[in-house]
């Protein structure tokens, strides 16, 4: 048990953003409204992530980190889970074996709530304790007991970059929870939950970024778009800023990536990049999580109208700056 989970360490945990991925994203499935990280040494000597979600049953918290122990019903949402983790219920002992954890959770506003304390997957002590509604995760010297996966830790710097870049996305995805980002006691971000996209792309790339966007907005029967493209003004070098959302989960795709650059390089030069935060909308059916276990990559049906809605929204908009109709 011990050993299954620290195989499954090593495919779930892979540096300290991951850790950060799982325990965001579980926060972001239990419903909360605020979620707040804060990070020591990239990561290496602390991830906390504070959620005012539904919390976890008192009787339930052990649990919460035994393997394939997850709450969580099969639904829609769960072929994201899948295609990101490879299992269900995998995340918490994975991350319990390569670390020290402290989760401090409540799933009621009486303050009351129950504290489990768990080292390499060994549980040192738990009980009862005064708790905010919600959930504190407290992740502490990521792969003290691994040190062979701790030497393949690059720079803090880096770490932080990965932590920081997934932050930026996951909010960007969630414009209607409030996001912060503290490393070494310094914030780095903060996003106030009001459900704007926009005002997200002013927290993460900055309020003149913000004010050079275009909204888009397009349908087909099949799929919705809606989110925002930068004017021609605010070109980049490279395609980093680019977020493609999916039925509320951030992902990547190849696809999505090249029919927005097919659409912006008919009117922009082919060494230029925009910023993009797009939102697409479909049925659960048109998505295919037959995909790589470790990213977030997934498959549309139907691609050709995805492609062609996206590649003409984008002309249509950038469009008004080219062609300007003759007097
Ligand atoms: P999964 O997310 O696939 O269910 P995890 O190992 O990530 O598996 O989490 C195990 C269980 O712990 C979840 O199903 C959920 O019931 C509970 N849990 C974990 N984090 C939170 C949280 N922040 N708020 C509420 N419940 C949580
Ligand atoms: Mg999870």
């Amino acid at each position: 048990e011990q050993l299954a989970n620290q195989i499954a360490a090593g495919e779930v945990v892979e540096r300290p953003a991951s850790v950060v991925k799982e325990l965001v994203e579980n926060a972001v499935d239990a419903g909360a409204t605020t979620i707040d990280l804060t990070i020591e040494e990239g990561g290496l000597n602390l991830i906390r992530v504070i959620d005012n979600g539904s919390g976890i049953q008192p009787e339930e918290v052990e649990l919460a980190f035994q393997r394939h122990a997850t709450s969580k019903l099969l639904s829609s949402a769960d072929l994201f889970r899948i295609a990101s983790l490879g299992f269900r219920g995998e995340a918490l002992p994975s991350i319990a074996a390569v670390s020290r954890v402290e989760c401090i959770s409540s799933p009621t506003a009486d303050g009351l709530g129950y504290r489990l304390a768990i080292e390499g997957g060994t549980i040192k002590q738990q009980g009862p304790v005064n708790a905010q509604q919600g959930t504190e995760m407290s992740v502490r010297d990521l792969f003290y007991n691994t040190p062979a996966r701790l030497k393949y830790m690059k720079s803090i710097q880096t770490e932080l970059g990965h932590i920081s870049d997934y932050m930026n996305r996951i909010a960007l995805a969630h414009p209607g929870i409030a996001f912060t980002l503290r490393h070494n006691g310094n914030e780095l971000l903060r996003t106030p939950g009001t459900g704007d996209r926009l005002q997200v792309i002013a927290a993460v790339y900055g309020t003149s970024a913000a004010k050079a966007m275009y909204p888009i907005s397009a349908e087909t029967p099949d799929y919705t778009l809606n989110g925002y493209i930068s004017k021609p003004e605010l070109t980049r070098a490279n395609r980093n800023a680019i977020t493609i959302v999916v039925n509320g989960r951030y992902i990547r795709s190849f696809l999505v990536n090249q029919a927005l650059l097919q659409g912006y390089h008919t009117l922009l030069p082919i060494n230029r990049y925009p910023l993009v935060a797009l939102e697409i909308g479909m049925h659960p059916s048109l998505l295919d999580v037959n995909v790589h276990p470790s990213k977030m990559e997934v498959r549309f049906s139907k691609e050709p109208e995805l492609r062609a809605l996206i590649e003409e929204a984008v002309r249509k908009v950038l469009g008004r700056d080219r062609y300007i109709p003759e007097p």
